[in-house]
C-alpha cells in the first residue's frame, strides 16, 4: 500500500466487490466462496479463509479458497484453540511471519495447511463482539504491513455487517450462525428499582446502521471526519479552560478526554478507515470495536476506566457527526433501554412517557443513577452480565424488577405469565391508590407521616397523586446534575419556588447541595481522589467554597418570599460543621432582611445523619438542631466500610442486621430524649420490610421514592406498632450477622406484611 491513491481506489473497489457478491444470486455457500476469492486475490494471498461464531461458540470454517475445500463445514475450533480461536479470544488481530511456530499453532490435517508460513487474521466484530475470524495466508514467511492489516480489519468490519445484515443471515447456510443474538435468554441480576416492563430493546449507544458503512466520496468524508474532530477537540478544550459556568472545568476528567481527543493514533486509525471507504461513523465504530474488544477484557481497573472515556469521547464524537448532539432521542412507545452504566442525568435525556424499562450491565442499587430510576419509576435491573452484547436494538424483552432479572427475546408463554403479573400489579397501585387520602395510622394508633423524596421538576406532578405529606428530601443536586451549566441564582430560585407552590401548606424540606462522591459535574472543578466517598463531598465542599453554598441559600431564601422555610445540611460529620453551615444560613437572613428582602415567616435547620461519628455526639449536636433526618444509604456505607456504588461490596451487608439496627435505635431514642423531631429519608424507608423495622425502632417520620408510599401505607395500617417492638427488640440482640428472615417472619405473625 505504498502510493495511497492506488490503495484506496484498491481498497474501495474491494469492499464494492465484496458488496456486490454478497447481494448476487446463487446459494450462500457460493456467494461465500466468490467473497473469499476477492479478498485473496486483492491481496496478493494464497489462502483466504472465513470462519465463523456458531451457537456453542465454536467456530467452524465456512469459506476456503486455498484450503482443502472439503474442510469447509467440517473444520471446528473452539474459541482459545489454535490461532483463529486465539483471534476470536482476544478479539484483536495476530499476525505472524511464522505461524507453525507460534505456540498456539493447531495443526488440522483435514486443511492442508501445512504449507503456509505467513498468517494474518483478524476478527469480526459487531459492536465488539467477535462473531467469526477472516484468515489469510501465504506459503513464504513474511510479515504483513500495517496497512495490510488495516485493510482487513475494514474488509472484516465489512463482511460482519453485511453478513448479518444481508439476507445470507436468514438462509440455511448461516442458520446456525450466531450472528445476531436470536434465542430466548434469561439474566440474573439485581434489583435496582421496583417494577415489571414489557418492551423492545433501545441502546443507550446505537450501533451505526450498516447502510452507511461504505462512503460515496472519500474527499467529501475525509471532511466531514475532519470537521468532526475538530469541534470536538474545540468543545472539549473549552470546557477545559473553564469558560462553561462560573468555575472551572472537572480537570481530571477533561484533560483525559482532551488526550484522547488530540490522540494521533486514534485520529490516525480513524482518517485510515476514512481513506479506505469507510463512512466516517463507521470508522468510530470500527476503531471503537477494536478498543472494546482489546481493553473490554482488562482486569486493570485503570485500563477498564479508560475505555469507558473513550466510549463517552466516541459517542461525542457521533454526535458531532450527525450535528444533533442535543436532540432528544425518538423512542418506541414501549422503551426499554439498555447499557452498560448510566450516568444520573443521562435517564433524563430520554422521554419518559415512552421509557418503560431500564436494564444496565454495571452499576449499583445505591447508585444516584438507580435513586434517579426509583425516583421516576421506571424499573430497572442492574448487573446483568454480558448485557450489551446479547441484545439488539428492536428485540423484546422484559424487565423483572421484582426478582432482579431480564428475558430477553422471551417466548410466549413467559410474555403471557408477566402480563398476568403486571395485571395484578396494577390491581394493588389501584388498591394504593385508594389508600391515598387515608391517613398512615398503626392499628394500635400512632400515627406514621409519610413524606416523599424529590429532586425533579416531575417529581412535582405527582406529589398529590402520591398522598405524601409532604417533601421529607429535597435534593437540590439534582438540578445540578441534569444541568449543562452550573444553573444561577435565578435558575435556582425558579425551580425551589415552584416546588414550595406546589407543595403548597405542606413542609417541603431543602437539602443543600450534596456533591462529590459518584455525583460529579463536568463543570465543577472536583481533584481525582482515591477514595471519593470519603472525600472531599457535601458539606466539606460547601464551608470550603461557601460562595456556592452562601448563593443556594440566598437563592431558598428568595424562593421562600417569607413562607416557612426548611433547610437541611448533608454528611455533617462533626458538630463544628453544622455550626458553622447555620451560620451560614443566619448571615444570608440577616442579609436578606438589610435589603429590605422578606424572611422565612419560620425556619428550621436541620443536618442528615450519615456519619457514624455523630452517633457519638448526638448530645451536643440534637440542641442545635432543629430536626435531624437519618441518611441511611450513606450511614451503611460508612458503617459498614463499604462503597455503596462499588456492585461488589454495595449489598454485601444487610441493613436488617444488629449493629446496623442498634445505630439507629441509638439515633431514635437520643432524639426522643431530647424531643428533636427525627425522620429516615435513605431508600430503606421506602420498602415495607425494612419500614416496618424502622416503624418498630419508634421512628414516625419516613421519607422515600413515590412508588414506595402505598407499599409502605398498607404496611403501617396492618402494623401493630407495639408488637413489632417487643418483636425487634428481641431480634437486634441476636449474634447473627442478618436478621432479615426473622424480622420477615415477626412482620407476617403480626400480619404487617
Ligand atoms: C442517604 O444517604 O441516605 C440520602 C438520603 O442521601 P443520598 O442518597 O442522596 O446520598
Ligand atoms: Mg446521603
Amino acid at each position: 500500500m505504498a502510493i495511497p491513491g492506488v490503495a484506496i481506489r484498491g481498497q474501495r473497489s474491494l469492499l464494492r466487490q465484496i458488496r456486490e457478491a454478497l447481494a448476487g444470486g446463487g446459494p450462500a455457500q457460493q456467494r461465500l466462496d466468490m467473497v473469499v476469492r476477492i479478498i485473496a486475490r486483492s491481496m496478493v494471498a494464497e489462502v483466504c479463509s472465513l470462519y465463523m461464531r456458531g451457537a456453542s461458540n465454536d467456530l467452524e470454517l465456512f469459506a476456503t479458497e486455498g484450503l482443502d475445500p472439503t474442510a469447509v463445514h467440517v473444520t471446528r475450533l473452539k474459541p482459545g484453540e489454535g490461532l483463529v480461536g486465539e483471534i476470536m479470544r482476544l478479539g484483536r488481530p495476530l499476525n505472524l511471519s511464522d505461524a507453525p511456530n507460534h505456540p498456539a499453532f493447531s495443526y488440522r490435517p483435514e486443511t492442508g495447511e501445512d504449507p503456509f508460513h505467513a498468517f494474518m487474521g483478524v476478527p469480526l466484530l459487531r459492536g465488539g463482539r467477535a462473531i467469526g475470524v477472516l484468515v489469510v495466508q501465504n506459503r513464504t514467511e513474511r510479515v504483513y504491513n500495517d496497512d495490510e492489516v488495516e485493510d482487513l480489519q475494514i474488509v472484516a468490519m465489512v463482511l460482519a455487517e453485511m453478513v448479518a445484515g444481508s439476507e445470507l443471515a436468514s438462509e440455511g447456510a448461516l442458520k446456525n450462525v450466531d450472528l445476531v443474538p436470536h434465542r430466548p435468554e434469561r439474566l440474573k441480576g439485581a434489583k435496582f428499582a421496583d417494577g415489571l416492563a414489557l418492551g423492545v430493546v433501545v441502546l443507550h449507544e446505537p450501533p451505526v446502521a450498516t447502510s452507511k458503512l461504505l462512503s460515496d466520496d472519500v474527499a467529501a468524508e475525509e471532511i466531514r471526519l475532519a470537521t468532526a474532530i475538530a469541534s470536538l477537540q474545540a468543545q472539549i478544550d473549552e470546557m477545559l479552560e473553564g469558560q462553561h459556568g462560573l468555575v472551572e472545568a472537572s480537570y481530571e476528567v477533561l484533560d483525559t478526554y482532551r488526550m484522547f481527543a488530540h490522540d494521533r493514533g486514534w485520529n490516525r486509525s480513524l482518517e485510515d478507515a476514512v481513506r479506505n471507504g469507510l463512512t466516517a461513523e463507521a470508522a468510530v465504530e470500527r476503531v471503537r470495536s477494536e478498543h472494546r474488544a482489546r481493553l473490554g477484557q482488562a482486569r486493570d481497573p485503570y485500563l477498564r476506566e479508560r475505555l469507558h472515556d473513550l466510549e463517552d469521547l466516541n459517542d461525542r464524537l457521533l454526535r458531532h457527526l450527525s450535528g444533533d448532539g442535543h436532540k432528544a432521542r425518538d423512542l418506541p412507545p414501549d422503551a426499554i433501554l439498555i447499557a452498560r452504566n448510566l450516568g444520573p442525568a443521562d435517564l433524563l435525556e430520554y422521554d419518559r412517557t415512552k421509557l418503560k424499562g431500564l436494564l444496565l450491565e454495571e452499576g449499583s442499587a445505591a447508585s444516584h443513577a438507580a435513586i434517579v430510576a426509583r425516583a421516576l419509576d421506571i424499573p430497572c435491573v442492574g448487573r446483568l452480565a454480558g448485557l450489551r452484547d446479547k441484545v439488539s436494538e428492536g428485540d423484546p424483552v422484559i424487565v423483572d424488577a421484582e426478582t432482579g432479572e431480564a428475558y430477553l427475546r422471551p417466548r410466549p408463554d413467559v410474555i403471557k405469565a408477566l402480563r398476568a403479573r403486571l395485571e395484578v400489579r396494577q390491581q394493588r397501585q389501584a388498591e394504593f391508590a385508594k389508600l391515598r387520602d387515608t391517613p398512615a395510622f398503626t392499628r394500635d394508633g400512632h400515627k406514621i407521616t409519610l413524606l416523599m423524596n424529590a429532586g425533579l421538576d416531575v417529581d412535582l406532578d405527582i406529589l398529590g397523586e402520591t398522598g405524601a405529606e409532604g417533601i421529607g428530601l429535597f435534593r437540590t443536586e439534582f438540578q445540578f446534575m441534569v444541568a449543562e451549566e452550573m444553573p444561577r441564582f435565578n435558575a435556582q430560585t425558579a425551580l425551589y419556588g415552584r416546588v414550595m407552590d406546589a407543595a403548597g401548606d405542606m413542609a417541603v424540606t431543602f437539602r443543600t447541595l450534596d456533591l462529590g462522591g459518584d455525583k460529579v459535574l463536568p463543570y465543577l472543578e472536583a481533584e481525582r481522589e482515591d477514595n471519593p466517598a470519603l472525600g472531599w463531598r457535601a458539606i466539606r465542599m460547601g464551608l470550603d467554597r461557601p460562595a456556592l453554598l452562601r448563593l443556594q441559600l440566598r437563592a431558598l431564601i428568595a424562593a421562600a418570599r417569607g413562607r416557612p422555610l426548611r433547610i437541611m445540611f448533608p454528611l455533617v460529620a462533626n458538630v463544628d460543621e453544622f455550626r458553622a453551615a447555620r451560620a451560614l444560613v443566619d448571615h444570608e437572613i440577616a442579609w436578606a432582611q438589610r435589603r429590605g428582602r422578606a424572611a422565612p415567616s419560620r425556619l428550621e435547620v436541620g443536618a442528615m445523619i450519615e456519619a457514624p461519628s455523630l452517633i457519638w455526639h448526638l448530645d451536643a449536636l440534637l440542641p442545635m438542631t432543629d430536626f435531624v433526618s437519618v441518611g441511611t444509604n450513606d450511614l451503611m456505607q460508612y458503617l459498614f466500610a463499604a462503597d455503596r456504588g462499588n456492585p461488589r461490596v454495595a449489598d454485601r451487608y444487610d441493613f436488617l442486621s444488629p449493629p446496623a439496627l442498634r445505630a439507629l435505635q441509638q439515633i431514635q431514642q437520643a432524639c426522643a430524649e431530647t424531643g428533636t423531631p427525627v425522620s429516615v429519608c435513605g431508600e430503606m424507608a421506602g420498602r415495607p420490610l425494612e419500614a416496618f423495622v424502622l416503624v418498630a425502632l419508634g421512628f414516625d417520620r419516613l421519607s422515600m421514592p413515590p412508588a414506595g408510599i402505598g407499599p409502605v401505607k398498607q404496611m403501617v395500617l396492618a402494623c401493630d406498632r407495639e408488637a413489632a417492638r417487643r418483636g425487634v427488640s428481641a431480634l437486634i440482640k441476636s449474634s447473627a450477622g442478618s436478621i432479615r428472615n426473622e424480622i420477615e417472619t415477626l412482620a407476617r405473625k403480626i400480619s404487617a406484611i
